[in-house]
């Protein structure tokens, strides 16, 4: 018998249209022999589209139209997801794999859900994801368990609205220009901006206000950025790195989806010690939030004097095919189908042990 997959994608997030890739990656990735795919759809205004007949969905493209809308094709049913008692999907699957990047998806609310269902899904649960979401809470944590990070402030959006030339002094006293203004709660670069000078902080406070209630400021470095994959539970392996080299001054929303130039190398051109090294740090970091199946993580190695800092972890990453978190499994020797039917069983595996 099959196993039966829910996959989630879209969602009301910033990373609407990069979710909706990487569910068609996965999905076409999946071997049909042993699963069954069912696209669940979170459209942008958070209404869920889920098929009422399974039988007979074959073409995943379907679901997907070209105005980056989730739509579904030919069995409309809107709002049913939850609604267990109904004949609907949901009461039909094995497992959910909630492939949906940001707010939303990301941050522990889908898994908060599948929670209370008593759902099996692929990923970190509530703790891990909500945590990973929130940058300040996220590098609050790491500090605590010594991770070296690049010096950061947190501020809220209301002391911005209040005084932000006192919240600007304090910036200041603290930390250097450069300086990466950042909303807490985001990915993919949304809102982030760079600012060299005191009037560039003031507009970078005044956008990334505009995204998150929380915003976090931080020294900005000459760095090289370094990526790994991890996988597994409690006791997860880390790929080999990879490492990014952004088309535009930062790596930001357009290097990453717009422009198509940025570099990946996989694997990066760094030295062992300096591989296992990271590799350390990133199995630590995962474990310090508490994820769980997969993640990718971060890092920043500064081009004057080599330090290593953890930047973020990831707990859904871009994973269409040429997205780093499954190319670096390649190259490592875990083939894409591989790792989905991995991830799956590690679902699996922390759902028994919760209950
Ligand atoms: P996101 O979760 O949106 O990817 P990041 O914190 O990874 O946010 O920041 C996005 C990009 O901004 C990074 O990939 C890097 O290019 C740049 N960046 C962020 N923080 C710093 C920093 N402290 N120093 C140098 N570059 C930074
Ligand atoms: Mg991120
Ligand atoms: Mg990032």
């Amino acid at each position: 018998k099959k196993i039966k997959v829910g996959l989630m994608f879209g969602g009301r997030s910033g990373e609407h249209e990069v979710s909706l890739k990487s569910a068609a990656s996965i999905a076409k990735t999946f071997n049909k022999d042993k699963y069954e795919i069912i696209p669940i759809g979170i459209a942008k205004d958070g209404k869920w589209y889920a098929p009422i007949d399974i039988s007979g969905i074959e073409n995943f493209s379907q679901f997907i139209n070209t105005e980056n809308q989730v739509t579904i094709l030919p069995y409309p049913n809107e709002n049913k997801l939850i609604n267990i008692k109904d004949n609907t999907v949901v009461s039909k699957l094995d497992i959910v794999f909630p492939v949906l990047h940001g707010t939303f998806g990301e941050d522990g609310t889908i898994q908060g859900l599948l929670d209370l269902a008593n759902i099996p899904y692929v990923g970190s649960g509530v703790l891990g994801s909500s945590v990973g979401m929130d940058k300040i809470a996220m590098k609050d944590i790491f500090a605590q368990h010594d991770l070296s990070q690049v010096k950061y402030i947190g501020v809220l959006r209301s002391e911005i609205e209040r005084d932000i030339e006192k919240v600007i002094g304090e910036i200041r006293d603290y930390l250097e220009f450069p300086l990466f203004v950042k909303p807490a709660n985001l990915g993919s670069s949304v809102g982030i901006s760079k600012a060299n000078s005191v009037l560039e902080l003031k507009e970078s406070l005044i956008e990334a206000g505009k995204y998150d209630r929380k915003i976090i400021i931080e020294e900005g470095l000459n760095v090289r950025e370094i990526e790994v994959s991890v996988l597994g539970n409690d006791n997860p392996i880390v790929s080999l790195p990879g490492e990014v080299i952004p088309s535009n001054e930062f790596y930001d929303y357009k290097a990453k989806y717009i422009d198509n130039s940025s570099t990946l190398n996989i694997p990066a051109k760094i030295d062992e010690k300096v591989i296992y090294k990271i590799q350390e740090l990133a199995k630590r970091a995962f474990l310090a939030l508490d994820c769980a199946g997969l993640a990718r993580v971060d890092f920043f190695i500064c081009k004057d004097i080599g330090e290593i800092y953890l930047n973020e972890i990831n707990t859904l990453p871009g994973f269409t095919s040429i997205s780093m978190y499954p190319k670096l499994f390649e190259v490592t020797g875990i083939m894409m189908a591989d790792l989905l039917e991995n991830l799956i069983s590690l679902g699996f595996a922390r759902c028994d042990e919760k209950n």
